[in-house]
């Protein structure tokens, strides 16, 4: 069998796969352990911060709002009051430019044109709908999903509102924790696009090995991969 054989339905993540995201979270962080600077040492913020995005996460799920409270949280653990400066860094990240990432609109085009192509990205409601607009990739999609996490459940729940099965669905994104593993267990196709930065915790243990997925390094491979070609 060929790859993606029978896949009828494209899923696509929105952050660092269609559109740049972690960066802007990594020039926020960078700030917070600058501000921070002198009561304790960059990584050793960074490792707070990611305990404490760890301990909170099944509490705030994912997103800008959760980072802020998180980064509050961090601060104070170090003595220091720095809410301004965090509320500031929180909606810097909620307004920011969206910048899209090169030839995504042309191979989110592209798969469109053989398959029915669905964004599925996390998050927070108002961020990810914010950037689904800025991006100017709304009528790329026949159906958006905005979930809380990408967890197998929640992609059983889409794919039966898809009304379709697993092995008709092949999910692309930048994530091996939430774009690959959990449409894989499935019985889904995944192919997986690194971005240049993965927030740490959307990290994979170790590389994946399977019949259904292949990692790629540019959205642009993909529409060919699915034999989409370039029309
Ligand atoms: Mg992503």
């Amino acid at each position: 069998m060929a790859f993606a054989d029978g896949v009828v339905v494209v899923g696509v993540d929105g952050d660092d796969t269609l559109w740049r995201c972690q960066d802007a979270f990594d020039d926020a962080e960078i700030e917070v352990a600058r501000l921070l600077a002198d009561v304790a040492p960059l990584e050793e913020v960074m490792d707070a911060l990611a305990r404490t995005e760890r301990a909170n996460l099944g509490t705030y799920g994912f997103g800008v709002k959760a980072w802020t409270l998180n980064v509050l949280e961090t601060v104070e653990q170090y003595g220091v009051s720095l809410v301004p400066q965090v509320l500031a860094l929180g909606k810097g990240l909620l307004t920011g430019p969206v910048e899209v990432l090169p030839g995504a609109r042309e191979a989110v085009e592209a798969l469109g044109r053989t398959h029915r192509v669905v964004l599925v990205t996390k998050g927070d409601l108002v961020d990810q709908q914010r950037k689904l607009r800025a991006s100017g990739l709304l009528d790329c999609f026949s159906h958006v999903e905005i979930v809380s996490d990408k967890t197998p459940a929640q992609y059983t729940e889409l794919l039966r509102f898809l009304d379709i099965t697993p092995a008709q669905f092949l999910m692309v994104g930048n994530s091996e924790v939430s774009d690959v593993h959990p449409v894989l267990e499935l019985g889904g196709w995944a192919v997986h696009v690194p971005y240049r930065t993965t927030w740490v915790l959307e990290r994979s243990a170790g590389p994946v090995v399977h019949d259904r997925h292949l990692a790629v390094a540019s959205l642009s491979e993909v529409p060919e991969l699915l034999g989409a070609g370039w029309l």
